[in-house]
């Protein structure tokens, strides 16, 4: 059977369709990433721009500035302020990090490797077997080679 999951904002306006199994499944305990999800880390699955569509509604995007010459596009619900996916600014980046929270179905999901440890809420347990980066790496060698 064909690889389909569903998913949209907690409002319902925006919906979206994965339609390929993410490259990789990773959470990020940058304190960005704690201010932006208002939690203790945030998830993201890695999904071939090719299998991401939108489904219903146009997300609108904010630019964030990561560095004095990157940014990162943060795509949200006009209506509702779900974030729900990320990618590089101004880059051929392949992939959509999506927020698999707001999948539908998250029963499924993994993660692989964890970002930003060090900056880690302290109660928070790593599971054992992720691959583990005390900050992010600055290449992207540790997403898996696509099929
Ligand atoms: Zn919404
Ligand atoms: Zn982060």
């Amino acid at each position: 059977m064909a690889f389909l999951q569903t998913g949209g904002c907690q409002c319902g306006a925006i919906r979206y369709e994965v339609s390929a199994p993410p490259v990789t499944v990773y959470t990020c305990h940058c304190t960005e990433c704690q201010r932006q999800s208002g939690s203790a880390f945030a998830m993201a699955a890695v999904i071939p721009e090719a299998h991401f569509r939108v489904t219903r509604g146009t997300p609108k995007m904010y630019a964030r500035k990561t560095s004095a010459t990157k940014t990162m596009e943060c795509w949200f619900c006009p209506d509702c302020g779900t974030r729900l996916y990320h990618r590089p600014g101004g880059t051929a980046y392949p992939n959509r990090n999506l927020k698999p929270g707001t999948l539908d179905d998250t029963s499924w999901l993994a993660p692989q490797a964890h970002f930003w440890t060090r900056s880690a809420q302290q109660w928070v347990v790593i599971p054992e077997g992720g691959t583990c980066y005390e900050t992010q790496p600055d290449t992207l060698a540790w997403v898996p080679a696509q099929p």
